[in-house]
């Protein structure tokens, strides 16, 4: 039996999407006669009830994963027609699931019997955690109101789902042709490169720019001409939005307004004030206000700050002759030289000691030393593009999960990076475990044809990033889906062992390990490694003040009132004025292309980054007085806190691992800003 047999993964190398809607509009049509069939039972047991259930939802993750995966790498027409037909068929399976009376009652049985006492923590976290969610989804609404949850559903999903291709659109539609590079002037080999390689891919002469974010960031960066800068920071900052150079039909703005009422009328559907308590409801903040608090007293600290930053950053455009005041376009380029200048270190410089398959070596390499795994790539798994490599990750040569590595930006893919979950860790009826498989994804540039593809420093970060959720998920101990690796962890916790392994691509021990030169390998120079963490926070308030900024917007937009029309511009203007230190032209429309709130899960909860920030960076204070590859270190973090997934509530195994609560001043102190607290 081959790998994919007897993972039961999916066949993407002859994946038929328009099968999937008849598929599972028939699973679905079994899963509710299963479930209605359990909950006719007088009297259930853990075993009889939660187990059938889990199965039920991973056939249903079988069917339906895939096709939602596909619709983020490879939007083809059939994956999206097939998308579009799935999703109102799952969100109405969904909400008739999740607002199940029947099946409310059979859990609250369980909770309150005798059995109770006798099942793991790790099952009663699994109930409880349950039965929270089936209040948040109104179970306990009357018929009429349940129905107009439904509803508010189901719009919610659509217009999501219709956020989200617009972005994809619109970047994709956008692209700037040169016959030559005169206008190009400044921007690295490396880009030129990739810029000519689009161009031949549609057929040109010369050099194609397009929005995909590497490009856009090489342009802002890098381009010497004034006038393209501001072109294609135009282009990028205006996608999906009324303004720019876009198509009209991509327009964001009023699907924007309209998830922002649906979701404040979902909130108080259920009994909350507004969207942002209804969303730290389950998170690890005990309200909005607490989260919202806490944003407001770190901008505070660090706006005086950013002005600093800001000021010398225009002094130093001013003694080169550049513009004042300083545009939003031209904010990245001097500081791009200003960096240079100070640290005598371009981005640039360093990619060539970041090559990607000596950068994924260096990862695996340093997860494997730290967690005493191993990291191996297997062949022969069907994949939905060639880039694509699959992986099993084994302790002591016995597997423990797999993961689907995509890191190349594309047409037809999704900007951004992100992991999710292919296979959640479970016991199966047959007893056996089902080993965690993820998927992990990111947007590099390419491979040139004479050339790897050289890693920004800031990629290395993100695979790192990204790679520090794959293993919370794969590195699980848990087998009870519902608080399995990722499952059931409180939004505001979840990225801290993201965050945390990122902590590797900083640390001169673990660099070293990895970084070097893709033609000599000769390692990173102490001096430029010195000068690279040196620079380590070049900027740091000002970069603080902008997720700051969207975190205060997010939080905000939700926390209006439904009953008013929500100004999503005015909003974002006001923590503008408070906030930011840049403020961008009247027409920028960052926010629609803000995926991670209109399509994604961050609604009301963007301001999680930061939260988790704190506990990362707390956790590796411990890592560096321990050693950060100390192994007693490495294995109590895993089996105190990484390990157990949802199975406890955040801040229980923070505690566990820490011996503490967490401190803010250790957020505050990573980030360089040590004599603002
Ligand atoms: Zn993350």
């Amino acid at each position: 039996m081959s790998l994919m047999q007897t993972l039961q993964l999916p066949n993407f190398a002859d994946f038929e999407a328009n099968n999937i809607p008849t598929q599972l509009t028939a699973l679905i049509a079994n899963s509710k006669q299963q479930i209605e069939q359990l909950v006719s039972e007088p009297s259930l047991s853990y075993a009889d009830l939660v187990l059938p259930l889990e199965q039920i939802d991973d056939a249903i993750g079988q069917v339906f994963g895939p096709l939602a995966h596909l619709h983020s790498v490879a939007n083809t027409d059939s994956v999206r027609q097939a998308y579009d037909l799935c999703l109102p068929k799952l969100t109405e399976y969904s909400t008739w699931l999740s607002q199940n009376q029947d099946l409310y009652k059979a859990l609250e049985r369980i909770q309150q019997s005798d059995e109770f006492n006798h099942l793991t923590p790790v099952q009663q976290q699994d109930i409880n955690l349950q039965m929270r969610d089936f209040r948040l989804a109104g179970v306990a609404l009357g018929a009429e109101d349940k129905q107009q949850y439904a509803e508010l559903k189901q719009q919610l999903a659509q217009l999501s789902t219709q956020f989200s291709n617009n972005v994809m659109d619109a970047t994709d539609s956008w692209s700037k042709h040169f016959d030559d590079s005169k206008h190009l002037l400044g921007l690295p080999e490396s880009s030129l490169a990739q810029a000519k390689q689009l161009a031949a891919s549609k057929g040109l002469t010369g050099y194609l720019l397009n929005l995909d974010f590497a490009c856009y960031h090489a342009v802002v960066t890098f381009a010497d001409d004034r006038e393209l800068r501001q072109t294609v920071y135009t282009a990028f900052n205006t996608r999906a939005s009324d303004q720019g150079p876009h198509d009209q039909q991509y327009d964001n703005t009023e699907i924007m307004a309209q998830l922002v009422s649906l979701r404040q009328q979902l909130a108080q559907l259920v009994g909350y004030d507004n969207y942002a308590e209804y969303s730290v409801a389950s998170k690890m903040a005990d309200s909005g206000k607490e989260a919202h608090d806490f944003l407001q007293d770190l901008a505070q600290q660090c706006k005086p700050l950013g002005q600093e930053e800001m000021a010398q950053l225009q002094a130093f455009a001013n003694q080169q002759g550049g513009p004042q005041p300083l545009q939003a376009w031209d904010i990245a380029y001097y500081s791009e030289k200003l960096r240079q200048a100070r640290f005598d270190l371009s981005q640039e410089e360093l990619k060539p000691y970041f090559a990607l398959p000596q950068v994924q070596a260096g990862l695996f390499a340093i997860v494997e030393r730290l967690f005493g795994i191993q990291v191996e790539q297997v062949d022969g798994v069907p994949v939905w593009h060639k880039d694509v490599g699959f992986y099993r990750i084994s302790q002591q040569g016995k597997p423990i999960g797999y993961f689907y590595l995509d890191v190349f930006a594309r047409q037809q893919k999704r900007g951004g990076a992100w992991m999710n979950d292919c296979r959640t860790r479970q016991k199966l009826a047959n007893q056996q475990t089902q080993l965690p498989v993820a998927y992990l994804v990111c947007n590099f540039a390419p491979a040139s044809d004479d050339q790897p593809a050289l890693l920004t420093h800031n990629d290395v970060v993100t695979l790192f990033h990204e790679f520090g959720h794959g293993l919370h998920h794969m590195l699980t101990h848990i087998d009870v889906a519902g608080v399995a690796g990722i499952n059931g962890v409180a939004w505001d916790a979840v990225e801290l062992p993201s965050q945390l392994l990122e902590n590797w691509a900083w640390q001169k021990e673990s660099l070293l390990m990895f970084a070097k030169h893709y033609q000599t390998g000769e390692p990173l120079p102490a001096a430029m490694l010195q000068k690279m963490l040196a620079a380590k926070h070049f900027q740091s308030a000002m970069f603080m003040l902008r997720q700051l900024e969207f975190g205060l917007f997010d939080l905000r937009l939700h926390s209006q009132d439904a009953a008013q029309s929500v100004d999503v511009q005015a909003v974002l203007d006001q923590v503008r004025a408070e906030v930011a230190v840049i403020t961008p032209p009247d027409w920028n429309r960052f926010q629609h292309g803000f995926s991670h709130i209109f399509a994604g899960g961050y609604a009301a909860g963007y301001y999680s980054y930061m939260w988790a920030d704190v506990l990362a960076a707390d956790v590796f204070e411990r890592f560096m007085a321990d050693g950060i590859f100390n192994p007693q270190t490495g294995q109590q973090y895993w089996h105190k806190l990484l390990g157990r997934g949802g199975s406890a509530d955040a801040m229980t195994l923070f505690m566990d691992f820490m011996g503490r609560k967490p401190d803010v001043a250790a957020l505050i102190r990573s980030k360089g800003l040590g004599e603002a607290a």
